[in-house]
């Protein structure tokens, strides 16, 4: 079925090289939209300058290129959007829901993360300070494409989450709730690494007075220590020349049961393949994590 406004993207953070995991939620969130002949944007979520590696942004985009991702529109680096993040930081701020908050690291580690709004009703001064977002009581519930039912009770399992850092970053659940609003994104497909996060970035959809997108998590590729392939983990590079059995080993990993003679093919026929196939249902069926293929 064709739904003419349907918008997914790609949001990778320019702290490495695409390694294997992330080029799986890449391939798997274009494939996604381009069968329902939506666009697909890529983002940049460049606010965090410590973490970032020099060249990595030019780096993914040029990556992603290789393999045939070809993306709508301009990349939007979220670098340019610090206004909007103002501006919206402002908005709760004046409706009462921000407060400051001058707790410590060490202190939140031995609460294991969980805040507990000491300092909610302290009306500290902005300088400073963390910006932190109050929490209800309430439950939040939605159904994620590929996991199912999930609820999260923030006040419980979260409690108060910063939405600018002592520091003055803004925090990412702030930056892609108002970017995934900004871009008209319809549909958010990522790595269930972030599946924790979801319940924070619907609440605040909600305080802001924005709609809530599709989710869908995907599993997480592994390595052989069982921990999540990733840039921190020192996952390797995608290497260049290998775009055609990346692609296919990709599809592979996410279960769509590519033909072996695909392998022999150009990169297009290979993700035409792939939009023709595409089954979020069969990932729905067994989402689980698994081992990376052998040399990713
Ligand atoms: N920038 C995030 C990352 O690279 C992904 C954000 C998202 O997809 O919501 O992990």
């Amino acid at each position: 079925m064709q739904v003419l406004s349907s918008i997914g993207r790609f949001a990778p953070s320019p702290t490495g090289p695409l390694h294997f995991g992330s080029l799986v939620s890449a391939l798997a969130s274009f494939l996604d939209a381009r069968q329902r002949k939506g666009k697909w944007l890529v983002r940049m979520e460049d606010i965090d300058p410590p973490r970032e590696v020099a060249g990595a942004s030019d780096q993914i985009l040029k990556q992603l290129d290789s393999h045939g991702l070809s993306w709508d529109g301009p990349v939007l680096y979220q670098s340019t959007r610090l206004d909007s993040y103002r501006a919206a930081l402002e908005t709760l701020v004046k409706s009462g829901l921000v407060y400051h908050c001058q707790c410590n690291r060490r202190r939140i580690v031995s609460l294991d993360g969980i805040y507990d709004g000491q300092c909610r009703d302290l009306k500290l001064p902005k300088d400073g300070q963390a910006a932190r977002l109050r929490v209800d009581s309430s439950n939040i519930y939605f159904r994620d494409q590929i996991t199912g039912d999930a609820r999260q009770n923030l006040h419980k399992e979260v409690g108060d989450f910063v939405l600018q850092r002592r520091d003055e970053l803004y925090s990412y659940q702030l930056a892609v709730v108002i970017d995934d609003e900004y871009q008209g994104i319809t549909h958010i497909m990522r790595g269930s690494d972030l599946h924790d996060s979801t319940a924070r970035q619907i609440y605040l959809q909600r305080c802001l007075g924005y709609g809530q997108p599709e989710y869908a998590h995907l599993p997480l590729a592994l390595n052989t220590d069982g921990q999540k392939l990733s840039k921190q983990n020192l996952a390797a590079s995608l290497v260049e020349g290998n775009e055609a059995s990346n692609l296919w080993a990709a599809l592979d990993w996410l279960q769509q049961s590519p033909p072996k003679e695909l392998q022999q093919q150009s990169i297009d026929r290979i993700l035409q393949w792939g939009i023709d196939n595409w089954s979020l249902n069969i990932l729905a069926q067994n989402p689980k994590d698994m081992l990376a293929p052998e040399g990713y």
